[in-house]
């Protein structure tokens, strides 16, 4: 692995929550937040909290939704030189309500928000420059101008011997049309850890059955697939280590949003750090879990010392 800092670019956003379960947004009801959030940030934050540097390319608003984050981020230890403050927008929101069947309702403020205004800057440029890492999150891609900052830092990591990651949590309709085809097939050829759940793994591969899945993939050049199976664990499939499966800890699920974002994060860091897969996956599979038991999306964010109480913790609550 390179040196220098594991770099992202996408939405930084607040996420305010209903605290009822139930049908949308048509009547009062009782809210909790701003929490920090976005999937990039999120993804970062943790990064960091493990122990990882970590820098992103974004942009808020001069609000206190904005400084929320930022302020999040410089404290977990994340580089936020390259976060843009941009005056006549206010930064991203996104309202969501749990409903009884665990899917989600949700309003959203991100196109029309600051994150719109995500471009190359000065200080986007120095920390490609730097970086060793680029993890790509296909939310991102909201956003209109995040593409060519993404295909920037891809280049420019290469160069240097640096690698890919890339969680393909997308939109649907972007995998139908064309462009957006393409879009993930270019990622695809750059990817070195792919970070799909269900079915975004069928939608990278365009096949349903998952051994045919993964092996396309790994025929394809990437090196490792880490597959998310939410409450079940993940696995991890690679030509070096095979697969391994790690099953999911036993925990009451309060708020999943995030865990997604803090397991890559988590199993992408300890990778870079020169863990083997195995020990990377455990790490990983406690750190969705961890997430998965705190409301708000980065409020789970942990050090991997928390994360080694947390899994000493689950084996002696197993016993008992
Ligand atoms: P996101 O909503 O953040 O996009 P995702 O679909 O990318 O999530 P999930 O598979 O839901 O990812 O969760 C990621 C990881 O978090 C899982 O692989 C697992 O390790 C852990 N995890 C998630 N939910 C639970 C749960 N209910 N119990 C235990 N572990 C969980
Ligand atoms: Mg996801």
């Amino acid at each position: 692995h390179t040196k220098g800092p594991t770099i992202t670019a996408g939405e930084i956003l607040v996420e305010i929550m209903a605290t009822t379960v139930g049908d949308g947004f048509l009547e009062p009801q009782a809210l909790i937040g701003p929490f920090p959030s976005g999937a990039p940030a999120i993804f970062i934050d943790q990064v960091a909290r493990c122990g990882g540097s970590a820098g992103i390319i974004a942009a808020v608003g001069d609000d206190d939704f904005g400084r929320l984050n930022i302020e999040r981020l410089r404290r977990d230890g994340v580089d936020i030189s390259a976060i843009a403050t941009i005056a006549d927008r206010p930064t991203g929101s996104a309202f969501v309500r749990y409903r009884e069947n665990g899917a989600r309702d949700f309003v959203f403020n991100i196109a029309h928000s600051a994150a719109r205004e995500t471009h190359m800057t000065d200080k986007a440029q120095a920390l490609i420059e730097q970086a060793g890492h680029v993890h790509v999150m296909g939310s991102a891609f909201a956003i209109a101008g995040i593409g060519e900052i993404i295909l920037e830092a891809i280049k420019s990591v290469k160069l240097r011997g640096g690698s890919v990651s890339f969680d393909p949590n997308i939109r649907k309709e972007l995998v139908q049309d064309d462009e957006g085809r393409k879009l993930i097939d270019d990622l695809l050829d750059v990817t070195d850890l792919l970070l799909p759940s269900g079915e975004e793994l069928q939608a990278a591969s365009g096949l349903d059955d998952e051994d045919a899945a993964i092996e396309k993939l790994l025929a394809s050049g990437i090196s490792e697939i880490v597959l998310k199976r939410g409450a079940g664990g993940a696995s991890h499939f690679s030509r070096a280590h095979g697969r391994i499966d790690a099953p999911g800890l036993m925990v009451s699920e309060i708020d999943p949003t995030g865990a997604g974002d803090c397991f890559g994060a988590t199993y992408l860091t300890c990778r870079r750090l020169g863990m083997h897969p195995e020990q990377a996956l455990a790490y990983a599979n406690a750190s969705g879990a961890h997430n998965v038991i705190r409301r708000g999306p980065m409020e789970g964010a942990a050090s991997l010392s928390e994360l080694d109480a947390f899994m000493a913790a689950q084996i002696s609550g197993e016993a008992r």
